[in-house]
């Protein structure tokens, strides 16, 4: 009889967006008629930009017509999104060989599948709180995780030690959900440390757009040493919408080794293997966002979702409570006031204040008494939630 993967006992329900739901739903039922103000997930709620629809109905055309039409893309990537994503990179100073960007379907993809580069006895290192799918991912794959707690004392930054050697360095910045961004200096720590140990750092750079603050790397590849020891997994979720469009590319440089295997090559064999490549009109969506219109469409975007953390932060400075993120991030992540855990601040706030967040628990043990605001909602439900909050906390 056939077994099936029995690390999937291990699993734990992922209760989070389920009994959030649940919740919602059961005020809502009690409750009929009532304004919700939804500050808890974090799907975007701005549509494309113009310069991205232009592009995918220019792609559909393109299907239409014998010359322009296009079958099965290339595995890796259409060399004119390699190219254009590796363009936005040179603005930045890193310098990357087009087939070092693998255009991917989306970041939750690619965290996933990645992991097939590295052997089942690898050990994965989560600096919790952390966005849930790396662990459930290793999980999965029967692997070893290290669970590294992080909290206000290091403004949820943590530095490496000897506790946190592992074979995969999980590193997001920013971060969900605590919205805190490494700077230069604390990130090339972890490039000196995996470096030192042969470790990988995975670096989910999803939420790189949002960083406002011009000292701040965007990407691992900013930092001396990142090209022997990183891979940088991105998506245009929250860059650009494309949440529901699906896109992302992930940077492998070819100079990352380990026991003389080449981890470029591995994953290009990887893809050819296993994907057929990523629709030719989403990637046409996708090479709009890199052109100077593109990138006037999604900034106006982003701004609107960083004014709403203005907004908010503007609110809980006034209250005197203590948060991290909103600034570089579309996340803020408050602690709960009263010394409150999370899930009886969620229910006090949903009940009284019909406003609905995320508990800090459902991110790792260390996210308890913390609270997540995502920024990704209407401004006049962000200003609502912010009045309300200000209404029901001033002394
Ligand atoms: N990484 C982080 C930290 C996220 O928060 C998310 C989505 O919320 C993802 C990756 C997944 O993004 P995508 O939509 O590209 O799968």
């Amino acid at each position: 009889m056939l077994t099936p993967n029995l690390h999937y006992r291990d699993l734990k329900d992922s209760y989070l967006f389920a009994g959030i739901a649940g919740r919602v739903r059961a005020f809502q039922e009690t409750h009929p008629g009532e304004k919700i103000l939804r500050l808890g997930i974090g799907d975007v709620s701005l549509p494309l930009c113009d310069a991205v629809i232009r592009a995918l109905h220019r792609a559909v055309d393109d299907q239409a017509v014998k010359e322009t039409f296009h079958g099965y893309m290339p595995e890796c990537g259409a060399p004119f999104l390699r190219k254009a994503v590796a363009a936005h990179y040179l603005e930045r100073g890193v310098n990357l060989d087009e087939d070092e960007v693998f255009v991917s379907s989306g970041a939750s993809d690619e965290l996933g599948d990645i992991l097939d580069l590295f052997s089942r006895d690898s050990s994965a290192l989560v600096i919790e709180p952390a966005y849930p799918a790396y662990v459930d991912a290793n999980l999965m794959a029967g692997r070893t995780i290290l669970h590294l707690p992080s909290g206000e004392e290091d403004g949820f930054l943590p530095r490496p030690s000897e506790a946190s050697r592992a074979d995969i360095l999980y590193i997001c910045s920013p971060n969900n959900p605590t919205g805190s961004v490494y700077d230069r200096e604390r990130l090339q720590k972890w490039v000196d440390f995996a470096n030192a140990n042969g470790s990988v750092i995975l670096f989910d750079a999803a939420y790189e757009a949002f960083i406002e603050d011009p000292d701040l790397p965007h990407s691992i590849f900013e930092l001396e040493g990142a090209r022997t020891c990183a891979i940088e997994i991105c998506s245009l979720s929250k860059t650009a919408g494309f949440t529901g469009t699906r896109l992302g590319y992930t940077i492998i440089p070819k100079t990352l080794e380990r026991c003389g295997m080449n981890l470029q090559a591995m994953w290009v064999r990887n893809r050819t293997t296993k994907t057929n490549g990523v629709s030719y009109i989403i990637q046409r969506g996708g090479e709009a966002v890199f052109t100077p219109e593109g990138q006037a469409g999604i900034r106006k975007n982003i701004r609107i979702y960083k004014n709403n953390a203005t907004i908010l932060m503007q609110a809980l400075d006034t209250l005197g409570f203590r948060y991290f993120g909103g600034r570089n991030a579309p996340y803020i992540w408050m602690k709960c006031p009263c010394g409150m855990d999370s899930w009886t601040f969620f229910d006090r706030l949903l009940t009284e204040d019909r406003i609905v967040g995320t508990p800090g628990a459902g991110f790792g043990a260390c996210g308890e008494g913390f609270f997540r605001f995502s920024m990704f909602g209407s401004p006049e439900d962000t200003k609502e939630a912010a009045e309300r909050l200000l209404k029901r906390y001033s002394k």
